[in-house]
């Protein structure tokens, strides 16, 4: 049989294509537009998907994204207000404990500037002196020692300060400042004494704290100076020399007092309070620190300091 040449195979009447002309195509869903339609519907349904999903999920999910997104763009591009917080965190974490020999020498200095270092607040008893310092808040030690002789006079006991009316102590009170609060305080601190502890001090941090109006501050001086129960009190000198002197980074009151316990040795702790707040008033001052003249200044790295005379 004889072979046929291609062009007689063709079906009669189908069209011939001619090279450079598009290809018709028969079969549906198969050409290029068609396959250009499919992929903008899909792009359609994904941008829609992640849409739904990223309403769906929770903010606290999406905060790590934003925060590898922040990383990665320029610091020059960064929020200025997010550069402290990245600082802060790292000097935190670069904090070592203190050497203990510059700790030594550091409490054998201070104990020779201040050997008879004791609690300026004039009291006879465990209870004068928690009223005296709660009435020392944002007042100066001398003018407690001014209020307390004719209060203690007038109310010699717990009962007689629970039995008191706000107005009356707030009068015998006022020239310490904040007279409403503190009056307050001491009318419901007194019936907490006199109802639960049977118009004694009670002895222990624990008891004292659940006093109201009575904090770890307040309760530590009772302890240290009026039981001899030893108590680091943390005020805002002992904060910033405690700072200074690099044997913490904290700033929260109770940070301090749980870092300084095994720095200081227990014995010492009610002492070395003392040192701090006379050395923090005297030499170590806030705003301009006197590191010149200062004893401490061998054992001292002056962190945080910027400005001193
Ligand atoms: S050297 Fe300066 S910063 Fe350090 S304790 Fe003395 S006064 Fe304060």
């Amino acid at each position: 049989m004889p072979r046929k040449s291609p062009r007689s195979r063709r079906t009669p009447g189908r069209k011939v294509r001619v090279p450079g002309t598009a290809r018709h195509r028969v079969t549906p869903g198969r050409g290029r537009a068609a396959a250009r339609a499919r992929t903008r519907a899909t792009a359609r349904e994904a941008q829609a998907g992640h849409a739904a999903a990223r309403a769906k999920r929770p903010a606290v999910a999406r905060r790590p994204v934003a925060r590898r997104a922040a990383a990665l763009r320029p610091a020059s591009r960064r929020p200025v207000a997010a550069r402290p917080a990245a600082i802060r965190t790292s000097s935190r974490a670069r904090f070592a404990p203190p050497d203990p020999a510059r700790v030594a020498a550091l409490l054998g200095r201070l104990e020779r500037l201040y050997p008879d270092a004791k609690c300026a607040l004039d009291h006879r008893d465990p209870f004068e002196l928690l009223i005296a310092t709660i009435l020392s808040a944002q007042c100066t030690d001398a003018r407690v020692n001014q209020v307390t002789p004719s209060l203690f006079a007038r109310y010699p006991e717990a009962a007689a300060f629970a039995g008191a009316t706000q107005e009356e102590l707030e009068d015998m009170i006022h020239s310490t400042g904040f007279f409403r609060n503190k009056a307050r305080a001491i009318r419901e601190c007194c019936a907490d004494i006199v109802t639960r502890f049977g118009g004694s001090v009670p002895r222990t941090l624990e008891e004292l704290t659940s006093l109201r109006g009575v904090g770890r501050k307040t309760a530590n001086v009772v302890l240290g100076n009026a039981y001899g129960i030893p108590g680091l009190v943390v005020d805002t000198h002992v904060t910033r020399l405690s700072n200074r002197l690099g044997l913490t980074r904290e700033r929260d009151a109770v940070k301090i007092e749980l870092a300084l316990m095994p720095i200081v040795p227990r014995g010492r702790w009610t002492q070395f309070s003392h040192w701090l707040i006379l050395h923090g008033r005297s030499v170590c001052i806030a705003r301009k620190p006197r590191c010149s003249r200062c004893p401490l200044l061998p054992d001292c790295p002056r962190f945080g300091v910027t400005a001193s005379e």
